[in-house]
């Protein structure tokens, strides 16, 4: 498999060689140059196959310049009922005939994140290993990217991670997580700003080819393609363990920021998996449910401050492979779209043939805001005395509203509700419950820099720090 830019401007390459970096050298985003596809028998073979066994099953096809048996193992030491507290991996529970959560947030730090990135971790060592090489990893953060990253990357040789997160604007239970890592291999970096500040930063000085090669830049978050391809899997597992046979349909609400998510779903779908509907929900950043209601994309220039804080996204970092694919892969017009948008500006799609495409790939979407999200995990604690937390609460509210008569509805559940207990007590009057192993997660000394929104300063840290 090759991969290419979403703006045709990088020579072809390999797996391997896009695995440690973040954009592709002319600013766009790697993609294959085609979806494998999967054969009826194939699909049929998959059924019934345990969660390491799918995964090597869709990995091997995106990461084919890793020899099989290298790969096999390193799926087999990431995904252990150890790391992800069942062998399931990825549970379904059905709350209803036809009606599912997917859980996705039993890693580490209790968020979806977890699933791709202690993955990715194993692949950099393995990779930095063979090559005998070293990595900083720069990232920015509004809170589950940074911790899943840092509890990937925990202690790894040969890997150092700077991670920006906007000062005072995560819960303090994302702050603790993140803050109370005390290996020396670890860095966080509190930016005076928004999380838009932060992924500015992590651009501008990916964007500086010199900088970022004179000092091993690499990226974790979630443009990375290895992450993409990692959560394809779960599509997978889902599927199977709502359906009896490959000829039905299952319809995705994913709780949507950065696009990575459900941008696997998309994937997942042009690989073969029969997905009706990949429902788009985001909060009260509302950017994705504008363009796939009215096929203008206009990034905003202010980010609010939701009560599902992973989803406060104004600019939506993983689209541009989506619209790669709707406007037929012709890498000049995404070049030309992103221009605009990379000038503070927007496109519109909502004239042009492209958009009619939208529906094609099976995508709606929705909004959600706090009344609702207070509303969905009251409703689900009464109705199934199930408690879930503010993004899956936005990703059920919308999935509902989308649900149709005869399609199982899986609603991708991203974080648990132990991370989000003021909106959680604000909606139930009660505590969520958390794993004991985390019971004084907010006691614990914590270790982070205070630092203003600049590129600069940021580069200057880097250099004192990665030696
Ligand atoms: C990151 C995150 C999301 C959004 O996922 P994207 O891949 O950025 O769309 C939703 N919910 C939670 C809990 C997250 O951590």
């Amino acid at each position: 498999m090759k991969y290419l830019s979403t703006r045709g401007g990088m020579p072809p390459k390999t797996f391997t060689e896009i695995l440690l970096g973040g954009l592709a050298t002319d600013g766009g985003l790697t993609i294959p140059d085609v979806y494998p596809r999967l054969s009826r028998e194939e699909l049929a073979a998959m059924r019934g196959m345990n969660y390491r066994d799918l995964a090597f099953e869709v990995i091997r096809r995106f990461a084919d310049d890793i020899p099989a048996a290298d790969l096999r193992a390193i799926i087999d030491k990431t995904y252990t009922a150890e790391v992800f507290r069942s062998d399931d991996i990825t549970p379904v529970k059905t709350l209803e005939p036809g009606l599912h959560i997917l859980g996705l947030s039993y890693g580490p730090t209790l968020a979806f994140k977890d699933v791709a990135m202690q993955l990715l971790g194993n692949l950099f060592e393995y990779v930095l290993e063979q090559e005998n090489a070293e990595i900083n990893i720069l990232g920015a953060t509004s809170g589950d990217t940074g911790s899943a990253a840092e509890y990937a990357m925990l202690g790894k040789k040969r890997v150092k991670v700077f991670m920006l997160s906007p000062l005072g604007k995560m819960s303090p239970f994302q702050t603790a997580q993140m803050f109370s890592l005390q290996e020396p291999n670890i860095f966080n970096i509190a930016v005076k700003g928004v999380f838009d500040d932060c992924q500015d930063i992590v651009k501008a000085v990916s964007n500086d080819l010199e900088f970022k090669a004179r000092h091993k830049i690499g990226a974790v978050n979630s443009i990375n393609w290895a992450r993409v391809t990692a959560q394809v899997v779960y599509y997978f597992k889902a599927y199977f363990a709502v359906t009896e046979s490959n000829d039905e349909k299952v319809s995705f609400s994913v709780p949507s920021g950065n696009f990575g998510n459900v941008c696997a779903g998309h994937i997942a779908k042009e690989m073969g998996l029969p997905i009706h509907k990949l429902i788009v929900a985001t909060n009260e950043n509302d950017v994705l449910d504008e363009f796939f209601r009215t096929g203008a994309y206009r990034p905003r220039p202010e980010t609010l401050h939701t009560s599902s804080p992973s989803m406060d996204i104004s600019k939506a970092s993983n689209f541009e492979r989506f619209v790669y694919d709707l406007v037929g892969r012709d890498p000049a017009v995404v070049k030309d779209l992103w221009q605009k948008v990379e000038g503070g500006g927007s496109f519109d799609l909502s004239t042009t043939p492209y958009f009619a495409r939208v529906k094609e790939f099976g995508f709606t979407s929705g909004e959600s805001t706090h009344a609702n999200r207070l509303e969905t995990i009251r409703n689900m604690y009464q109705k199934y005395g199930v408690m879930i937390d503010t993004h899956t609460a936005d990703g059920v509210k919308v999935g509902l509203e989308h649900r149709e008569t005869g399609i199982p509805l899986v609603c991708l559940e991203t974080a648990l509700p132990a991370k989000f207990d003021e909106t959680i007590h604000e909606a139930l009057g009660r505590h969520a419950e958390r794993p004991a192993d985390l019971a004084d997660l907010e006691k614990r000394p914590q270790r982070y820099e205070v630092m203003d929104s600049s590129a600069d300063a940021v580069k200057r840290f880097i250099v004192a720090h990665c030696a």
